[in-house]
């Protein structure tokens, strides 16, 4: 719009997200959109695939020494993922408050991983934690094409 600033940078209200091969497994990927579009998120890219061994290797390299890197590239490989790009004002704070906690157990009521994730481990969703990781973790997934 031109009502907007021109200094609006497009990084600042988007983020990714992936359906987890836990909550694709467990039938919840259409409840899962439907929370995300519900709570205003546009989808500007959205596909259907399988991470490699390599890809999630890479994906979660910032958490390569922790202890539980092995299960969760395991974890992250062992089935078919949805991942997304998702547009809406303030887009990476809004959307980490709606998947809720990294461990469902401390998530709050009505948040998606609340709703549908299994423990610390499989937890239904990712979204990203800053915009600049939101704009890395996109162009991992999506060439320039295939965002809307
Ligand atoms: N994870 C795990 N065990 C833990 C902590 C995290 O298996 O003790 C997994 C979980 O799938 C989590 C991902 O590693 O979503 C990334 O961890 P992070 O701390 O970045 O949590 P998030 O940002 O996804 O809430």
């Amino acid at each position: 719009s031109v009502l907007l600033p021109k200094f609006r940078k497009m990084t600042t209200h988007r983020t990714f997200t992936m359906i987890k091969p836990d909550a694709v497994e467990n039938g919840h990927i259409g409840g899962i959109l439907e929370k995300i579009t519900s709570a205003g998120f546009t989808i500007v890219a959205m596909k259907y695939t399988q991470l490699s061994k390599r890809d999630a290797q890479a994906f979660y390299a910032i958490h390569k020494e922790r202890p539980f890197f092995d299960e969760l590239v395991d974890f992250m490989t062992r089935g078919p993922i949805v991942s997304a790009i998702l547009e809406k004002e303030n887009a990476v704070e809004d959307f980490r408050a709606l998947i809720g906690a990294t461990n469902p157990e401390d998530a709050a009521e009505g948040t998606i991983r609340k709703l549908y994730a299994t423990d610390i481990a499989e937890n239904a969703v990712h979204g990203s934690d800053s915009d600049e990781n939101a704009a890395i973790e996109g162009a991992f997934h999506f060439s320039g094409r295939e965002i809307y």
